[in-house]
């Protein structure tokens, strides 16, 4: 009897697949200079050339010539990038890293054979996070799990741990679940305050919207008190960054697809979104979709009007007055998420707001442009290197000697919040959003010193 036809892999073809290699071009566009080591958190961390972005374009090239083998082994460093395009920003001969690596992620999704639990693990990931009414469902069990006191438990006997350090990096962010996040209450049209200046779309987030819902709440009102009516779509979901960060180009294909459709009726000037990660993606949507004659052109038009919720407003200025957050002098840090710093050149525009509210201070951390480890899901799928830099990131960050850390990133306000704790440091974290929020309603951050 005829064996039945296996399908092709990457070990039949001791190389990568025949569909969208990294493109070599670029690859020889690296000329290995070395530059970008010194930026990369993988090579600060883990101290390899092959988990540099340079040891990286190497064994792509290699896997491309097929004279190194597309095996585990490199899997394995193409798995500890964190995709914070830092290397992009270093570069000297303007190397696309971020496509190279696009490229080299989806290939891996469709050759790798991972073990059992952490295909598991990316299967739940992939087919949850992204979908809030799927993640609010796994939220009812994980609730009750808190609430009677489990959680406690299974931290003190570090269990999880034992069976799989993904399931317990993952088990480590679980915050307090908020009671909003079981619904979005938010209403589909938000009128401006006084005479309208704009109209502009906004979008929830998948994670933020369940896990810190207070952000686009804030969001909201410092919209409207600057004069823009905001338009929320009930149908967006996911705007597709975490697959299309970690090489599941089908479903970030679909889920850009959905969001246009989502935002197709809403006659907007801008599309709004206060997350980074989510901001880099909706504004590659012409690059993800471009082999799709028929969403091509639109995904180019949506794109255009994307910006990121500070980018706006720094762009056509606030017109509300703001209050002092406490009576004393406010010392604050901004932390840059990398997708905002690297991947939408965004720092001086958050910098500037924060700058206007009365008494505060900014100060700036040392190794400003390295990643605090989120980077998505790495924190659960890489969590010591994660870890490694979360601890660093904490410290880089109150060393400022900072009362409060600004954040415009979910998964870094999550993965610092989190290191924070571990550090016994109780210094609160909060997106810009809420900062200006508070300043427009005249509220103090902390309580005042007896
Ligand atoms: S990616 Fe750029 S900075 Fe890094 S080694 Fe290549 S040319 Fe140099
Ligand atoms: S994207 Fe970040 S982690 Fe990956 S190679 Fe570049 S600098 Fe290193």
């Amino acid at each position: 009897m005829q064996a039945p036809e296996k399908p092709a892999t990457a070990q039949d073809f001791l190389g990568f697949d025949p569909t969208n290699p990294p493109d070599p071009n670029q690859i020889d566009a690296c000329v290995h200079c070395g530059f970008c080591l010194a930026t990369c958190p993988s090579y600060r961390v883990i101290g390899k050339e092959n988990d540099s972005p340079r040891g990286r374009i190497y064994l792509m090239d290699g896997i491309n010539t097929g004279e190194v083998e597309f095996t585990d082994t490199s899997i394995q460093h193409f798995d500890s990038c964190l995709g914070c395009l830092a290397c992009v920003t270093t570069c000297p001969s303007g190397v696309q890293y971020d496509q190279l690596i696009e490229a080299t992620r989806a290939q891996v999704t469709r050759n790798a054979d991972r073990p059992l639990m952490e295909r598991l693990l990316r299967q739940g990931i992939f087919n949850i996070f992204p979908y809030p009414d799927r993640l609010r469902l796994l939220l009812r069990p994980v609730s009750l799990y808190q609430k009677f006191g489990l959680q406690k438990w299974v931290r003190s006997t570090g269990l999880l741990g034992k069976i799989s350090p993904q399931l317990a990096a993952m088990e480590g962010m679980l915050t307090e679940i908020p009671d909003k996040a079981w619904r979005d209450t938010l209403p589909e049209i938000i009128p401006a305050q006084g005479e309208p200046r704009y109209r502009v779309g906004m979008l929830l987030g998948c994670v933020q919207r369940l896990f810190n819902p207070d952000v686009n709440e804030a969001t909201v009102r410092v919209l409207t008190a600057n004069g823009c009516e905001v338009a929320i779509p009930p149908s967006q979901g996911c705007c597709g960054a975490l697959s299309h960060h970690q090489g599941q180009e089908a479903q970030a294909e679909d889920l850009a697809r959905q969001t246009i459709d989502s935002f197709a009726a809403a006659n907007v000037d801008y599309v709004l979104i206060n997350a980074s990660g989510c901001g880099h993606t909706l504004k590659e949507y012409g690059h993800i979709l471009k082999d799709d004659e028929q969403y091509r052109d639109r995904a180019k038009a949506f794109s255009a009007k994307v910006k990121d919720v500070q980018e706006f407003l720094a762009e056509v200025g606030l017109t509300t007055p703001l209050s002092p957050l406490q009576d004393a002098p406010l010392t604050m840090v901004y932390q840059d998420a990398c997708h905002m710093l690297h991947g939408q050149k965004i720092s001086v525009q958050p910098r500037q707001l924060l700058k206007q509210i009365p008494g505060v201070k900014l100060r700036e951390p040392i190794d400003a442009a390295l990643c605090c480890g989120s980077a998505g899901v790495y924190n659960i799928l890489q969590p010591e290197v994660a870890h490694e830099l979360g601890q660093q990131k904490a410290n880089n960050l109150t060393n400022t000697g900072a009362q409060v850390i600004a954040s415009a990133n979910i998964g870094c306000y999550v993965q610092i919040s989190k290191h924070l704790e571990m550090q016994g440091k109780a210094v609160p974290v909060l997106h810009p959003m809420q900062l200006l929020d508070m300043a427009i309603q005249g509220q103090q951050l902390l309580p005042p010193a007896n």
